[in-house]
Parts: structure tokens; C-alpha cells; sequence
């Protein structure tokens, strides 16, 4: 990776674990100043300015993107990538975990966004990158609630980019499959009694035999904010090892 973000200034939210460290380390290598929006600043990445937040309430939000704005005296990039997860069928969550879990991964996306918009619009390099899901088109089962979500964010994805093409600021998502983050490995542990068969048989449900790497899909993420790709906007890319391109379901 090259310096073709230096002189930039990305915030990452979820910065601190998984997909959004991982994003938060290449932005670092390429050059950005990085600012991680977590509820688990100590664990950001050393180089990155980690700032307490929680993307669920609009005061820290609010606070927290100010905060990066002023270390670094603007915000170019804004990655939305906090998350969580919620499990069940359409009646296996009551309305406080509806509200909860939609304010934490879609309101949040329009929180931060909103609030760097400022400092986005006197960018030259503005963008946005906004992490969404396989789950978003796949039809996962006992995932309604967190399908939702993601969904959302997919179709906010493309309104976002619509409304701010003509000021140059470009808004795309990503779509990763299961991938071999924390969050997926605790999962996998509190309930499997045999926590390496249960991996060895995720794995294998996957298209191409394995885990997607928290790496693979930073990757991806960074390409769609890179100043290089100033002419792509509105678009989700998968890393999903081939399951919404192959139209393949989840087995
Ligand atoms: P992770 O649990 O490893 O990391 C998530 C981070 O978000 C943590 O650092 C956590 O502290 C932070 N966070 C959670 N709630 C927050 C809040 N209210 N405010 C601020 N920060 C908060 O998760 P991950 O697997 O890296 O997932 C990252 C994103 O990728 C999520 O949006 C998730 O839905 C999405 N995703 C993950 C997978 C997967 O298989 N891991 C697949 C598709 C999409």
C-alpha cells in the first residue's frame, strides 16, 4: 500500500475489534490520520486517536466527530462500520431490541454521517464507506432483525450517494460473508460444545471452504474510500467468497 491517503483524515467506527481495526491499520499504513469511534477506544490501533463513542446516542456521536475533526483539522472519510448482531425469526425480538439494535447499526449510519457532512463537503477527497452484509440480500435464516439492518444501510448506501454526487462526496458499502472476526469466534464458542467441529463445519458451509478474513474485506473497504477511485460511487462490493455473485444460499 502506498502514502494515497496522506493528508487525509479518516474516522472508523467500530474501530477497535475485527473488520474496523483491520480498516483502521491499512488507513494508518496508507497515510491517513485515523480516528476510531468505539465504545472500546484502549483497543484501537496505537498510531489512531481513539475516541470513546457510541454511535447509538447522537450527543456522543455529535462530540466524538467534532473531536477528530479538530485533532486533525477535518474529516475526509468516514467508515461505518459498528455493528452488532441480533438473532431470531420475526418474532424472537421485542420492540426494545428492534429499537436498540436499529439505532446502533442504521441510525448510527445516519448519525455520523450527518455529522461530518460539514467537514465532508469542503473535502476534495470526500467518502464514505458503509459496512453492510451479506445478510442484507442473502435471506439468512434466523437473521430478521439483523438482515433489517443491513438491508437498510444497503439501501442507504445508494440514497446517500445520490444525494451527494454533485458535491463530490462518493458513498458505497461493503457486503462481507462470515468472516473471522471476535465477535464470530465468541459466538461460535459460547454455544458449541465442540467449538472446532462447529468451525470446521462453518468453514465448510462457506462457498469457498472458509472464513472471510477481517483483512480481505479492510481491504475492499479502503479501495472504495481511496482518492484513486473518485469515479466509483453508489455501489456495494461483496467479500463474501463468491455467495451473493454465485447466487448461492447460505447451507
Ligand atoms: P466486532 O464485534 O469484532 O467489532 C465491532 C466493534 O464495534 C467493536 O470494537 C465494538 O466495541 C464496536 N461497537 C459495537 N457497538 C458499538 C456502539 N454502540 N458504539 C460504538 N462502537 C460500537 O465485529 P466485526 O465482526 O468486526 O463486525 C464489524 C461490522 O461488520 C459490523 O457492522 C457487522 O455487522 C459487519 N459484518 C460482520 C460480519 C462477520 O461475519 N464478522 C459479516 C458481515 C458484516
Amino acid at each position: 500500500m502506498n502514502a494515497e491517503f496522506s493528508g487525509l483524515t479518516a474516522i472508523v467506527t467500530g474501530g477497535a475489534s475485527g473488520i474496523g481495526r483491520a480498516v483502521a491499520e491499512l488507513l494508518l499504513e496508507g497515510g491517513a490520520n485515523v480516528a476510531v469511534l468505539d465504545l472500546n477506544p484502549t483497543d484501537a490501533p496505537e498510531q489512531a486517536l481513539g475516541l470513546r463513542c457510541d454511535v447509538s446516542d447522537r450527543a456522543s456521536v455529535d462530540a466524538a466527530v467534532e473531536a477528530a475533526a479538530q485533532e486533525y483539522g477535518g474529516i475526509d472519510i468516514v467508515i461505518n462500520n459498528a455493528g452488532i448482531g441480533a438473532q431470531g425469526q420475526v418474532d424472537a425480538n421485542d420492540d426494545d431490541e428492534w429499537d436498540r439494535v436499529l439505532s446502533v447499526n442504521v441510525v448510527s449510519v445516519a448519525r455520523v454521517t450527518a455529522a461530518a457532512l460539514p467537514h465532508l463537503r469542503r473535502s476534495d477527497h470526500a467518502a464514505v464507506v458503509n459496512t453492510s452484509s451479506v445478510a442484507a440480500t442473502a435471506g439468512l435464516p434466523d437473521r430478521v432483525l439483523y438482515s433489517a439492518t443491513k438491508g437498510a444501510i444497503y439501501s442507504m448506501t445508494l440514497a446517500m450517494a445520490a444525494d451527494h454526487v454533485r458535491e463530490g462526496i462518493r458513498v458505497n458499502a461493503v457486503c462481507p460473508g462470515t468472516a473471522n472476526t471476535p465477535w464470530v469466534m465468541k459466538g461460535l464458542m459460547a454455544k458449541a460444545e465442540d467449538p472446532a467441529e462447529e468451525l470446521r463445519q462453518l468453514n465448510a458451509r462457506q462457498p469457498h471452504g472458509r472464513l472471510v478474513e477481517p483483512a480481505e474485506v479492510a481491504r475492499t473497504i479502503v479501495f472504495l474510500a481511496s482518492p484513486l477511485q473518485g469515479s466509483t460511487t453508489g455501489t456495494a462490493l461483496a467479500v463474501d467468497g463468491g455467495m451473493q455473485g454465485l447466487r448461492l444460499r447460505p447451507q
